[in-house]
């Protein structure tokens, strides 16, 4: 195949059942275009048959281009997997693989890039997950934008288009700990916002556990804020005056108004409080500490076991 202009990606993680849905429509829209298109899929360490079938797709259609990651590494390494393999030479088009994000948007996308965009991020004007999972992002992505000192856009995830350019710098930030919609804006160049309804998945069940969506927003306020630890900061200097005032009110009492017992639950409720906030100070340092720590391993951010790239089984580590 000659060089792709575009290369879509998206990771997959046990989606056997949507698996034949998404072949189609990306069939289908690729039919559909004269664009020289490439997809590209990510097998992050799948425990049912979806690296089989990529695996069967791959070799008899050349536009698929497979990588089969080691083990699971969760959704933002093997969408960092996915960019990196894609060879697109204009534009990346990423999308989840459970087609909550529409493909067939793409020439939208390209249009849009057309028009002098580096970045094409899809905005979610309504969702169609549960009210607990919706107010969680909700109160999330207002969050993360009054403390971060990026400008991230509101309520919009990965789904975009990426010009070959910010790919390249994407490819080349060593991060272990990702959150790809911050770096996205962090890397600047001129981006649009483009405002889509998010589908239901079309079959299976999310992906993502509780344990992952938290420390997906983790990275993003420890990643793209310096909130933290200013907000300990000035938390400290805050206790300290009101411990200041109490001294001062203390010794007035003592020297003015003779001898007062002061209450045991006053003691109490302070010393619980201002350990609850050291312990808090420590957890927030420990979070740096931690990041630090992950950084300073240097390991490769994923492992490759095979990739299937133009009909041909390669394995990268098996040498
Ligand atoms: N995914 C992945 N690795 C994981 C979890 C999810 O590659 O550890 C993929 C998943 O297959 C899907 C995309 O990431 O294509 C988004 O995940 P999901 O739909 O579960 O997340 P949600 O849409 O519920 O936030
Ligand atoms: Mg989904």
């Amino acid at each position: 195949m000659n060089t792709p202009q575009i290369s879509i990606v998206a990771p997959l993680y046990n989606e056997s059942e949507s698996f034949p849905h998404l072949v189609e429509r990306l069939t289908k829209l690729m039919d559909s275009l004269t664009l020289r298109i490439e997809v590209v899929l990510v097998d992050d360490g799948s425990r049912d048959n979806t690296a089989l079938q990529m695996r069967q797709l791959a070799l008899t259609d050349g536009r698929f281009h497979c990588v089969f990651l080691s083990r699971n590494h969760g959704h933002q390494l093997a969408l960092t997997a996915g960019l990196a393999a894609a060879r697109g030479t204009e534009a990346l088009f990423i999308i989840d693989g459970d087609l909550q994000d529409p493909p067939e948007l793409l020439p939208d996308f390209y249009q849009k890039m057309q028009e002098g965009y580096d970045v094409v991020y899809a905005v979610r004007r309504k969702r169609k997950e549960n009210i607990i999972k919706r107010t969680g992002y909700f109160l999330f992505y207002r969050l993360l934008k009054s403390i971060s000192y990026v400008d991230i856009p509101l309520d919009s995830g990965d789904f975009a288009m990426i010009s070959r350019r910010v790919a390249d710098v994407l490819n080349q930030m060593p991060e272990e700990s990702r959150f790809l919609r911050g770096m996205r804006s962090w890397i600047g160049f001129k981006q649009t916002g483009y405002e889509y309804e998010r589908s239901e998945r079309v079959a299976g069940e999310s992906k993502y556990t509780f344990k992952q969506l938290f420390r997906l927003a983790y990275n993003g306020i420890f990643n793209f804020s310096e909130f933290p630890i200013s907000f300990m900061t000035r938390a400290g200097g805050v206790s300290i005056g009101i411990a200041l005032v109490y001294f001062i009110v203390v010794l007035a009492k003592k020297l003015f108004f003779a001898d007062v017992i002061e209450g045991f639950t006053a003691l109490l409720f302070v010393i619980i409080l201002f350990s609850g906030v050291q312990l808090m100070a420590l957890g927030i340092i420990g979070e740096y500490v931690l990041r630090i720590f992950f950084q300073s391993k240097g390991r490769p951010l994923f492992i490759v076991k095979e990739t299937i790239v133009d009909g041909k089984l390669n394995e990268p580590n098996n040498k």
